[in-house]
């Protein structure tokens, strides 16, 4: 039995080192450590031996088993580490490929064309609030010298939520709760999105985005307005625009004026989007009527002011040539990809 031993164990070390992969070394398992492997059959033979050599057989035999043992243990070492070594030769990581580029949104054109008027404006010190977008009819009307009866209501009558409160028809508000709050002199700017009962077609929309400027300080004049219409729509529209102020009416403002700008598509050449004219309607704007401020415990004999209102879906529309303003909210990613 001893030399059976010996053989078996000969056996194992002789397959065991011509073993490449773990399923030939489960066989090997199998064969001899098995519930009927060489080895196993072997233990069980034990009982047949006489009572002296069955101890020393057995010791033997127990010692042979463990050494099958561990050898199968070593070889799966060995396989493992081998097939480990060889990922890590095979699945180099290149750093010096390039990186695919990452599909990142856009701002949406009316965003773009906000953020840079607030770039604008922040860095001449004008301060930027948004207000509130669910306003008082008093904020929103009275105090912006549109009384109940007055005729301007008619254009802007909005959604109202009950008698006294309403969806902001403008930014205005935001200017009012500023005078109240703070005293000349003041530099701010209001935006955000306003709504008005409008059929949606393509420039009308019952929401659209406005930015406004008021400014109130002692001997602050037309002049002032004019300068500071130049220098943000040329930042806007570039160095060759041109401005003409036409007489307007607004119940806040006296004077009011509308602003036309040299037509941002053609060049002031005259095109479909101008009707031919070279220039495009932009903006209004005036002289802080002497109400208003008179209202918000403004002295108007020694404080005078300007405001313009910016309508952003409008010069969006101008920037990209776009000629209708449903294009703003229909979500079409491909077309706002378009505009960056
Ligand atoms: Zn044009």
């Amino acid at each position: 039995m001893k030399n059976k031993i010996e053989t078996i164990l000969s056996e194992v070390k002789q397959k065991i080192a011509n073993i490449k992969e773990k399923n030939e070394l489960f066989h090997l398992h199998t064969e001899f450590l098995g519930k009927n492997g060489k080895i196993s059959t072997l233990l069980k033979d034990l009982k047949n031996l006489s009572a002296d050599e069955r101890p020393k057989i057995g010791e033997i035999l127990n010692k042979c088993r463990n050494e099958v043992e561990n050898l199968i243990k070593l070889k799966t070492e060995e396989i493992d580490n081998r097939i480990l070594q060889e990922k890590l030769d095979n699945e180099k990581i290149d750093v010096t490929i390039p990186v695919k580029p990452y599909k990142t949104g856009t701002a949406h054109p009316i965003s773009v064309v906000q953020r840079d008027l607030m770039k604008f404006f922040e860095s001449r010190g004008f301060e930027i609030k948004y207000g509130n977008d669910v306003e008082t009819d008093y904020y929103c009307f009275e105090a912006l010298n549109v009384p109940k009866d007055h005729p301007a209501r008619d254009a802007q009558d909005s959604f109202y939520i009950d008698p006294e409160t309403v969806l902001r028809t403008h930014t205005s508000a935001t200017q009012i709760r500023t005078m109240e709050q703070q005293k000349p002199p003041i530099k701010m700017v209001s935006t955000g999105m306003v709504y008005r009962i409008d059929d949606i077609d393509g420039t009308h929309s019952p929401i659209f985005n406005q930015l406004e400027v008021l400014v109130v300080d002692e001997n602050v004049t037309m002049c002032d307005l004019k300068g500071m219409l130049e220098d943000v729509l040329k930042f806007l529209l570039g160095e060759h625009t041109q401005i003409k102020l036409r007489p307007s009416y607004f119940p806040f403002t006296e004077p009011s004026a509308e602003v036309d700008v040299t037509c941002p598509k053609c060049a002031g050449k005259g095109c479909s989007l101008c009707k031919n004219t070279g220039f495009i309607e932009m903006l209004g704007c005036g002289m802080v009527h002497p109400k208003v401020l008179e209202r918000n415990g403004i002295d108007s004999e020694k404080y005078s002011g300007y405001a313009i209102g910016f309508g952003l879906d409008r010069m969006a529309m101008g920037r990209y040539g776009i000629d209708n303003i449903r294009e703003f909210y229909e979500n079409d990613i491909n077309m706002l990809k378009q505009l960056k």
